[in-house]
């Protein structure tokens, strides 16, 4: 498929010319930097940080298989998503469609930007329908949120409805893979080659441990890439996240360990909970979470509270009528939950 990415962008982005730094101007290897109004006193902090991340986007790529060019890294993937909104959605006019229900920051950062968002439903089993969306499509829709696995129903979105939505869609299609380590066969990381209008959202935040970080990544076409590049903050990801992500990323089979016993811990999950009275149904999930349907809900959520343990209660969420989503702790965590659930039949 043919799409013009200049076309696609807000005028004001097309022409804009970004905020050239000291670090831009002079990037190579020096002994005396008196380039950036720096304080040369307490080193390393006083120096401002790479601003293209040049190390940490190479650790990335390798670990992901994808070039560079290729790579966005932002401050969470709350960064991209607005971002995107910034750079193709013009206020007050243009409109992007998302699946309900869905991640929350799809909507704020679309109201942030004055851009009306055209919800459409998933089907009872949290399915996507594609006809739907593609029919939710005007003239002035610019992007297309998908979330895969999706929050906060846990399930994966089914791979040929998604591609089906790409091929036919003339703006851009976002698929938020927040969680996609709990279930990497799923991922249409790989087609990003292939389709110039696909953006994939990935984060450190969850199977990776580093939500504290702030470290989320876009992966898309080189020339999207560069347009959120070219309107992020020039410093958008401090030194700290960049060098402690770099350490943490340097071992990646403690991220897998996490991962196994994770999803060992969310099968476990998943049995002890259907035994209890006041569940009426534990949803399938591909992410770190289960959503629950219960009896009393929120009785049950603040029960919860008063033995410290917190859930999210999504039972106001359309779709999800009576149910909590609750997270995959260690295996302490899952055990006092049971303990709680326990002491209440
Ligand atoms: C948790 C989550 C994220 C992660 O956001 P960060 O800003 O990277 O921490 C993104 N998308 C979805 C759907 C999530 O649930």
């Amino acid at each position: 498929m043919n799409i013009d990415i200049n076309k696609l962008l807000r005028e004001n982005i097309r022409n804009l010319k970004p905020y050239s730094s000291a670090r831009d101007e002079f990037s190579g290897d020096a002994a005396v930097f008196l380039d950036a109004n720096e304080n040369p006193f307490n080193a390393p902090w006083n120096r401002y940080p790479d601003p293209h991340q040049r190390v940490l986007k190479t650790k990335v790529g390798e670990i992901k298989n994808i070039p560079v060019q290729k790579i966005f890294l932002g401050n969470g993937s709350d960064e991209p998503i607005d971002l995107l909104f910034r750079a193709f959605c013009e206020p007050g006019k243009d409109n992007v469609v998302s699946i309900n229900p869905t991640y929350g920051m799809y909507r704020v950062a679309a109201d942030t930007n004055n851009i009306a968002v055209n919800l459409v439903s998933l089907n009872a089993n949290f399915e996507l329908d594609t006809v739907a969306v593609l029919a939710a499509v005007t003239p002035d829709t610019k992007l297309i949120f998908l979330c895969s696995p999706n929050n906060p129903t846990g399930n994966a979105l089914d791979k040929s409805g998604m591609l089906q939505i790409i091929n036919n869609f003339q703006g851009l299609v976002v698929v938020d893979e927040a969680y996609i380590d709990f279930c990497p066969e799923k991922s249409l990381l790989p087609d990003v080659d292939k389709y110039p209008n696909l953006v994939i959202l990935q984060t450190f935040s969850k199977a990776w441990g580093m939500a504290g970080l702030r470290l989320g990544m876009a992966f898309a076409s080189e020339h999207i890439i560069e347009v959120l590049s070219r309107i992020k903050y020039p410093y958008n990801l401090n030194i700290m996240t960049q060098q402690k992500g770099l350490e943490l990323l340097a071992d990646d089979h403690l991220k897998s360990e996490w991962v196994e016993t994770i999803l060992k811990e969310r099968e476990k999950m998943v049995s002890n909970l259907v035994k209890y009275p006041f569940v009426v149904k534990v949803f399938p999930t591909d992410a770190n979470f289960v959503l629950v349907q219960m009896h009393d809900p929120r009785g049950i959520y603040n029960y919860l509270v008063e033995e410290k343990i917190i859930v999210r209660d999504r039972s106001a969420i359309a779709l999800c009528e009576g149910c909590l989503r609750i997270s995959v702790g260690s295996p302490e965590e899952n055990a006092s939950l049971m303990e709680a659930f326990d002491q209440l039949i």
